[in-house]
């Protein structure tokens, strides 16, 4: 079985060895397999060939990625409010003390 072609390197994600080769299988997308711990990264779908070969500086496959187009505003914080005091509670008056039972009989 020949081997496919490098694309290019990158460190493994599990085990950060570096400069593992990345290549494109025969289905043309692109997959790595660690030399040193053995894991297999694949792509499957699109983003993840996207994602990958960025990663790695390959020119992109899909020109038509979703970009923003203008950066997003960010929204300034409202003025502070005037600094007002906080109105004062007026007190109720105290109603009469109710009568008990001892002030009938006063
Ligand atoms: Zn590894």
């Amino acid at each position: 079985m020949s081997k496919n072609e490098v694309i290019g390197t990158c460190s493994c994600p599990l085990c950060q060895f570096p400069d593992q080769e990345i290549r494109v299988s025969t289905n043309g997308k692109p997959y790595m397999v660690c030399e040193e711990c053995g894991m297999q990264l694949f792509s499957r779908q699109a983003r993840s060939v996207k994602l990958l070969k960025e990663r790695i500086g390959a020119k992109p496959v899909d020109p038509v990625a979703p970009k923003p187009a203008t950066p997003i505003p960010v929204p300034k914080p409202a003025a502070p409010a005037a600094a007002k005091p906080a109105p004062v509670p007026v007190p109720e008056p105290k109603p009469a003390a109710e009568k008990t039972i001892f002030d009938i009989f006063n």
